[in-house]
């Protein structure tokens, strides 16, 4: 063929038409024509990401989502409800084709109240597990607003797109866990008298990136690079799962729900109110007063609470897990070939001690750390290949002392 008459094989363009012509074996390609492939390669990349996620998620309805946290989480059987629900409707919300019927279903993003230790963080660690998404967990008392010393907003999105190894299609998908969120509430309830400003404008900060917008995200975060290029992540179908102990909150609630007794003969007066676990009667205003601003809170339309954990389910959590400490423990030895077993005995004191010293679930694993470092230390190394823990090996493992530090550390 003359070079003049060469022509691009898909649109027909001569050469002299395009800005750039590449031969193949039997036919030529112009540069317009490689856009266009170029961009169908992605969209239909795109499509078959979102069909795996459906695969994915078909598999799962709400019961099941619960039955999964089941087998990690012991208890919390009403935020593991609610739960499974949010996230199944955020994921169904993900998967609805674009439709014009002008209904928009609005993001589940959730809030959990309750006690340090009781699960939160296990909460949102178990969920990512599930669907296989990036998780980002970020302590909200780092955060500021811009331009003050601490983290940006921004540095939450920067984390997850760490978590997500940089693929920003991942990293659109996934959740972020934002604890301690009951830190940046207005220290008081009535703005007018003391207006903690630094709260308050993080709390502002955070309003956009939990409602969904498109950020610019300096991918090594802060300000230690400054010539990084921005990454534009969008936040729109990020879940975002927020947690706070909201100390002092108790009382918010037995107030509302005193007067609330006072003023309507009908309401919760008629119910036995549990005393011992006021949080579960939360309502959103119940965060007002305790100074999220009402922004926030409407960001954060599922509420839920945690149980504080009893002797009971402190017992469950070092055996029944799916990833149960005592499970852990009996692997590790197992690789050296011994045989460890730890009776029920055992196991109630170590749960008396975590309650005694108001040590939470986080002290079981030092506790058991404190009674197993001597075995460990020891027995790879000789030809004991069994060991029994009793109570008595328990109490003599663990002194008033290690006890106090632990207390200390705790
Ligand atoms: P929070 O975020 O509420 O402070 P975490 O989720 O960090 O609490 O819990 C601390 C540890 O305690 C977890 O790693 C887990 O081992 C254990 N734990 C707490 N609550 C539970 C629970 N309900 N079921 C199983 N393990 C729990």
């Amino acid at each position: 063929m003359a070079k003049e008459e060469l022509e691009c094989s898909f649109c027909g363009r001569k050469k002299p038409e395009t800005n750039l012509l590449i031969a193949g074996l039997d036919a030529h390609i112009c540069d317009r024509c490689i856009e266009q492939a170029h961009g169908i390669v992605i969209e239909e990349s795109k499509q078959s990401d979102s069909s795996d996620l459906s695969a994915e998620l078909k598999l799962r309805k709400p019961q099941q989502i619960k039955e999964f946290l089941d087998t990690y989480i012991i208890g919390q059987e009403a935020t593991k409800k609610v739960m499974s629900v949010a996230v199944y409707n955020h994921y169904k919300r993900l998967l609805q084709p674009a439709s014009n019927d002008d209904i928009d279903i609005q993001k589940s993003n959730i809030i959990m109240v309750g006690q340090t230790g009781t699960g939160k963080t296990l909460m949102a660690k178990t969920i990512a597990r599930m669907l296989n998404v990036p998780l980002a967990i970020v302590d909200a008392t780092v955060l500021t607003e811009a331009g003050y010393v601490g983290e940006d907003v921004e540095s939450i999105l920067t984390r997850l797109l760490q978590a997500a190894d940089y693929n920003l299609d991942k990293a659109e998908k996934g959740i972020v866990f934002i604890d301690e969120i009951d830190k940046i509430a207005r220290k008081s309830d009535n703005p007018s008298i003391t207006r903690d400003v630094s709260g308050e404008g993080v709390q502002q900060a955070l309003l956009k990136l939990l409602e969904g917008t498109v950020v610019n995200v300096p991918p090594k975060g802060g300000r230690k690079h400054p010539d990084q290029k921005f990454i534009e992540v969008n936040t729109e179908n990020i879940l975002f799962i927020a947690g706070g102990a909201f100390d002092g909150m108790e009382r918010i609630i037995s107030k509302r729900l005193n007067m609330q007794a006072v003023g309507y003969s009908a309401s919760i007066s008629d119910d036995v109110v549990d005393e011992n676990n006021l949080l579960q009667y939360i309502i959103p205003k119940d965060l007002k007063d305790f100074g999220l601003i009402p922004e926030i809170i409407g960001r954060l339309p599922v509420l839920t609470y945690m149980d504080p954990l009893d002797a009971q389910t402190l017992r469950a959590i070092l055996t029944e897990p799916k990833n149960a400490i005592i499970k852990q423990y009996k692997k590790l030895f197992a690789m050296d070939d011994i045989e460890f077993s730890i009776t029920e005995g055992a196991l109630n004191f170590i749960v008396d001690k975590a309650i005694e010293y108001k040590l939470g679930a986080r002290g079981l694993r030092s506790l058991c750390e404190e009674i197993l470092t001597d075995a460990m230390f020891e027995l790879p190394s000789s030809e004991e290949k069994k060991l029994n823990v009793n109570k008595l090996y328990a109490e003599e493992k663990l002194t008033k002392t290690t006890l106090k530090k632990l207390k200390a550390v705790s």
